[in-house]
């Protein structure tokens, strides 16, 4: 029997669909899921790639079944899963196999990982892949984190099965160690922040213009032909136009108000917090998640403080949904400034030069947050390769200045509504920060000499260790 160009170890959700997609491509897959049912399953459900597989019952086997040098991808529960896979493995490899852990692991463990078998004949991989079930079928954006050589043997096979754009691959190399899953991280936190926005413009459209579900969809499918346009803009349109069988309601008005995380959300804000960057819409984001999984807790503190607020509506309705689109394409503009400050940040402190604008161009398809606007974080990379900040970028600060009013807008009605904003008030917040030249930052550095002599620089003169004369009860 021929033997497999590739090996894929995990065949839940995400494996299955992965190895279909690789095997759609022409590649020949040896395939072992540790519950054995799975395999016979998959293999049962093959169809006319049935030839394309390899079943393995045995890691032994699994070796044995492909050509050496062996890439082998694992798309297994991260955590402590991977680093058994990895274990189990081990006696069955030889040297210049390659290992890509292709789950959503933290970048930690990646860096962790890739260094533990760098002292090894094998290699470790780290990949995030981004697309959900949809995306692993059809074709992912795929992050990787890896060495130069592998990524050279591995890179035919990634280009083959990721998403295209314009016929561009939508699979990069990050940089080394846990490069890929840092960058695949900060791309749901993103997510998260876009998913959190749109849901927050949806109530302002509710409460504040009176609009109908069905007349939201509407509305959210108009956005996706302008610069919103996006798969998420899209999905929540198509969700809003479902009606729930049971009820025959719009299925929104029956699911529960509880958002769920799997944690790589949570992380991308952890990592900002430790890299001293500002990631205030995943911040949010998060939180708001974490709010909304406390449900009972909600119900009793609503007894107390019912909102009684008269919503606050607009005149003219086509004003408020204009208000409403640049209060979103705002919010991204900041969230996006934010993700990609941490991942220059991340990429700084773990000594790899992320490719920026790689990083956007390949977040253009296959990926949940593919998006036009996507186009143009690409550009201003392209332009200026070592941009600070997105707000610099003339593209971008022309469509923040014009988007960045209806924000404010939105905001006021919304707030003074009663709804709650945390994602758009939060965006809002830190680009007003950012737009200043004087903070009030100069009111804690009085409080802290205050308090705790820590010294603070002067306006009018040169020097960092200056006290004020403070009043007794001053440290
Ligand atoms: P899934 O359907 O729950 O499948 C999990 C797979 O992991 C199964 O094949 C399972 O094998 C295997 N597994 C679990 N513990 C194991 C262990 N200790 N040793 C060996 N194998 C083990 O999960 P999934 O959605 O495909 O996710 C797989 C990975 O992709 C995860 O890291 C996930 O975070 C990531 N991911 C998921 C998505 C998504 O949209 N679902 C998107 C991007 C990335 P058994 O059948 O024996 O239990």
């Amino acid at each position: 029997m021929t033997q497999a160009d590739i090996g894929l170890i995990g065949l839940g959700v995400m494996g299955a669909n992965l190895a279909l997609n690789i095997a759609d491509n022409g590649y020949k897959v040896a395939v072992f899921n540790r519950t054995a049912e799975k395999t016979t399953a998959f293999m049962e459900n093959a169809a006319h790639l049935k030839d394309q597989f390899i079943a393995c019952y045995s890691l032994e086997e699994l070796a044995a079944a492909i050509k050496a040098p062996r890439p082998i991808i694992m798309m297994v529960k991260a955590g402590e899963a991977v680093d058994q896979q990895i274990e189990a493995l081990k006696p069955f490899l030889e040297e210049n196999d390659i290992l890509i852990d292709a789950g959503n692991s933290d970048y930690h463990d990646s860096n962790r990982r890739y260094r533990a078998l760098a002292d090894t004949p094998f290699t470790f991989v780290g990949m995030g892949v981004s697309g959900g079930a949809e995306g692993a079928r059809h074709g992912p954006s795929i992050m990787v984190g890896a060495s130069d050589a592998a990524y050279a043997r591995i890179q035919p096979i990634l280009d083959a099965i990721s998403a295209k754009h314009n016929g561009e691959p939508c699979s990069a190399l990050m940089g080394p160690e846990g490069a890929g899953h840092f960058v695949k991280t900060l791309h749901n936190g993103i997510e998260y922040a876009d998913m959190q926005m749109i849901a927050e413009v949806h109530e302002v459209l509710t409460k504040c213009l009176g609009l109908s579900i069905a007349e939201q969809a509407a509305v959210f499918k108009k956005w996706n032909e302008g610069p919103l346009a996006s798969y998420l803009i899209e999905i929540t349109a198509n969700v809003m136009d479902v009606i729930d069988e049971e009820s025959g309601k719009p299925i929104l008005d029956v699911i529960l108000d509880t958002a769920g995380q799997k944690g790589t959300g949570r992380w991308s804000a952890v990592e900002a917090h430790a890299l001293g960057v500002p990631a205030t819409g995943i911040d949010a984001a998060v939180a708001s998640r974490c709010i909304s999984a406390n449900r009972v807790l909600r119900q009793e503190i609503a007894e107390i403080y019912p909102n009684n607020e008269t919503p606050l509506t607009w005149d003219d309705k086509q004003a408020g949904i204009d208000a409403c689109e640049r209060a979103l394409i705002a919010g991204k503009i900041a969230a996006y400034a934010e993700g990609f400050a941490v991942l220059a940040a991340g990429g700084a402190e773990n000594g790899w030069n992320l490719p920026m604008g790689t990083i956007a161009r390949i977040w253009r398809q296959g990926c949940i947050i593919r998006s036009r606007f996507l186009d143009e974080i690409a550009s201003a990379y392209d332009e200026k390769p070592d941009l600070q900040s997105l707000y610099l970028a003339p593209t971008i600060a022309e469509r923040m200045k014009d988007a960045a009013p209806g924000l404010r807008k939105t905001l006021a009605k919304a707030i003074g509504s009663g709804i709650p904003m945390p994602g758009l008030a939060a965006a809002m917040g830190s680009f007003d920060m950012m737009r200043q030249k004087r903070t009030a930052a100069y009111v804690i550095q009085g409080q802290r000499d205050f308090f705790g002599q820590h010294g603070f620089e002067r306006t009018d003169k040169p020097g960092t260790d200056f006290h004020g004369p403070w009043p007794a009860g001053g440290a």
